[in-house]
């Protein structure tokens, strides 16, 4: 059903904000976190759509791997998401993850250095947001200035990787280029998904 892990989500977030719960620092053993790699291995990114690779052992950064499965949780720890279960983590590509990551640290230092800096309003917003039910529906357009930067972040990400990792400015037509190679990413998901 439609927004029942919105709601978790945000009863999660209302009891870790007010203190209620502590912060999910469990480590998963290397088993479980090899297995969940694996499950991923070969599934489309419920993000960007592209197919994700599992690379066993591989040191994924920010400049490798882009299609490597990473843990996505769908409310980010820092305000009181889980490590386990499907209401809590999904396969998500290495490039959306951080991409995500990156949206969330730059929201967090627009405000200061913390998540509690944000204000209550605009982070129960972003939580919303992040856990992605109700982005593709009626009322997506409430969560669009956030989408935009995240497709930003994604964008920079993939320029700094064709650029070698520099963070010049770019070409117009390099950005351009990035566009064309996320919608046909965008484009092989809606196909994949018919
Ligand atoms: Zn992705």
């Amino acid at each position: 059903m439609r927004g029942w892990r919105t709601l978790l989500g945000v009863v999660r977030f209302f009891l870790f904000y007010f203190g209620l719960i502590s912060k999910d620092d469990s480590v998963l053993e290397k088993d479980e976190r090899s297995e969940f790699h694996k499950e991923g291995d070969g599934v489309c990114c419920s993000k960007c759509g592209q197919k994700m690779t599992h690379y066993p052992g591989a040191k994924m950064t920010h400049l490798t791997y882009h299609d490597g499965v990473t843990f996505g949780h769908f409310l980010p720890k820092a305000v009181g998401g889980k490590n386990v279960g499907k209401n809590w983590v999904q396969h998500e590509c290495n490039l959306c993850n951080r991409a995500h990551g990156n949206l969330f640290l730059k929201l967090i230092h627009k405000y200061g250095q913390y998540p509690k800096d944000v204000p209550f309003l605009t982070l129960l917003k972003f939580v919303i947001y992040s856990i992605g039910e109700f982005n593709n529906s009626i009322i997506g357009f409430w969560f669009m200035d956030y989408e935009d930067r995240f497709q930003q972040h994604r964008e920079a990400l993939i320029l700094e990787k064709m650029s070698g990792g520099k963070k010049a400015k770019f070409k117009q037509k390099r950005i351009e280029t990035a566009r064309m190679l996320i919608d046909a990413s965008r484009k092989r998901a809606l196909e994949g998904a018919t």
